[in-house]
């Protein structure tokens, strides 16, 4: 659990600035939705605060510590993206301990906490099956699993639950927020869709070419839009 904080961050691909000038303050243990329309910036972020991607100016801070140079297996955060990146001659069991292998985790407690995970999960009956003989949501719990496991003090999600249908995205979306009650960590998660993020956030942060336009409460962001885009991107479904 720890608060993220972006001071001063700017971005540049080359000639291409995607984000300007950015502060961000994500409090510690918060339900952070990121949205925002395609190309504005939000999976640049994400790669800045897990350390992907260094940012040309700024800070990025993690619990207090300035992370900026750190590298991202020192920062204590976990990414899930939407491709599942699962391996597939690998069992669900083996794929949710390889998040462990390179670290120094005795093989007991990597025992136990691959148990965990699929305990919080619903997965412990899918232990020794293979990634293609899973559904597409159980192949995303099993990514997820691969994050619990490194109790990272932060969570990114990055639109996790766009390749899902519809019924399964809506199942997905109450066991995410159950995830985030039981593991109390703090999640940055990055969505197109519109009902995801109102019901899974307690804040929403809305971006618009790399700048922010508004952070706040789902309803606050609903009744009160500072700007005719926030009006537009929360107000009307899309
Ligand atoms: P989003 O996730 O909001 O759709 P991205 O963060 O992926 O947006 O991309 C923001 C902008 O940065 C886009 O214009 C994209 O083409 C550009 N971009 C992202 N990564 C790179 C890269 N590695 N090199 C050059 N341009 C990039
Ligand atoms: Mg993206």
């Amino acid at each position: 659990m720890a608060e993220v904080r972006l001071q001063n961050v700017s971005k540049a691909f080359g000639n291409l600035t995607v984000i300007p000038d950015l502060n961000l303050t994500v409090p510690d243990g918060s339900f952070t939705v990121l949205v925002g329309p395609s190309g504005c910036g939000k999976s640049t972020l994400l790669r800045i605060i897990s350390g992907l991607e260094m940012p040309s100016e700024g800070d990025v801070m993690i619990g207090g510590d300035t992370v900026t140079l750190e590298e991202p297996s020192k920062r204590g955060i976990s990414m899930v993206f939407q491709s599942y990146a699962l391996y597939p001659h690998m069992t669900v069991a083996q794929n949710i301990d390889f998040g462990l292998r390179l670290s120094k985790t005795s093989a007991e407690e990597r025992e136990a906490r691959v148990a965990e995970a699929a305990r919080i999960l619903a997965l412990e009956d899918y232990l020794d099956r293979k990634p293609g003989q899973l559904s597409g949501g159980q192949r995303q719990r099993v990514a997820i699993g691969r994050s619990i496991v490194r109790k990272p003090r932060v969570f990114l999600f990055d639109e996790p639950l766009s390749n899902l249908d519809a019924a399964l995205r809506t199942q997905m979306r109450v066991e995410l927020a159950q995830l985030h009650q039981s593991l109390d960590a703090t999640m940055i998660y990055v969505t197109h869709d519109q009902v995801e993020a109102m019901t899974l956030a307690d804040q929403i942060v809305v971006m618009n070419a790399g700048r922010i336009e508004q952070v706040g409460a789902p309803m606050d962001l609903y009744d009160r839009p500072q700007t005719e885009f926030v009006a537009g991107f929360i107000g009307s479904p899309k």
